[in-house]
């Protein structure tokens, strides 16, 4: 799962996106509003942490210009703790969410995983399949009785988005754009590597490659 945080406080971004990324986020920033509102408007986040007074464009007006876009990526709204109004102001601009500030990291994690599993239809905490459970506090996957195994910080990224993708076709661009930020190495072979790595925790089964147009999660007992 890929966000971006727009924030201009360079203190709070730097300690909010090493949390997000140990947290199993690939987090791309943008510490002013026109930066955000293009980011925000080209890449294929799966959420947006949006703060609502920036430098050159307001976070109001950056969230209403995608919404008319139909732009429908979740986002988060950042307020002022006591201001009531910031609040109805971000929910009638299109936000889906507000965190007042100050707040705790834990709770716009929960939340940034309760609006992407939403998106994704899905109900409960942990992720589960047929035979897979996947452990977003520890980054561990349960295989039916089996102990746990750990994953590492990409194998989880790249478990996860299949997983809430189960079914679909993903493609190795596709892939990369959820599991990787802005700034890292987009080499397609790399997503091969991986997906290799998986299918030996997991069963090789549980992901199938489509010839030319990628790979399909797919849990036979689901
Ligand atoms: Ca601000």
């Amino acid at each position: 799962m890929r966000l971006l945080l727009i924030e201009d406080d360079a203190e709070l971004t730097n300690y909010l996106r090493a949390d997000l990324v140990k947290a199993g986020f690939a987090v791309d920033v943008a510490d002013n509003g026109i930066d955000g509102e293009f980011l925000g408007g080209s890449e294929p986040y799966d959420a947006i942490v949006l703060d609502l007074g920036l430098p050159q464009k307001s976070g109001l007006e950056i969230l209403a210009a995608w919404r008319k876009q139909k732009n429908r990526v979740p986002v988060i709204v950042l307020t002022a703790r006591d201001a009531w109004y910031e609040r109805v102001d971000g929910f009638k601009a299109g936000a889906d969410d507000y965190l007042g500030k100050p707040f705790h990291i834990e709770e716009l994690i929960a939340r940034i995983r309760a609006l992407i599993y939403r998106q994704h239809g899905k109900m409960s905490h942990s992720i589960e399949t047929g035979t897979l459970r996947l452990d977003e506090d520890t980054q561990q996957v349960k295989v039916a009785d089996d102990e746990s195994q750990q994953l590492t910080g990409t194998e989880f990224r790249l478990l996860r988005y299949m997983m809430l993708n189960t079914g679909k076709i993903l493609s190795k661009t596709n892939l990369s754009d959820h599991v990787y930020d802005q700034d890292s190495e987009r080499d397609s072979n790399l997503i091969e590597v991986y997906v290799r790595r998986l299918r030996e925790k997991i069963g090789h089964h549980m992901i199938l490659t489509k010839r030319g147009q990628g790979y399909v999660f797919n849990d036979p007992t689901t």
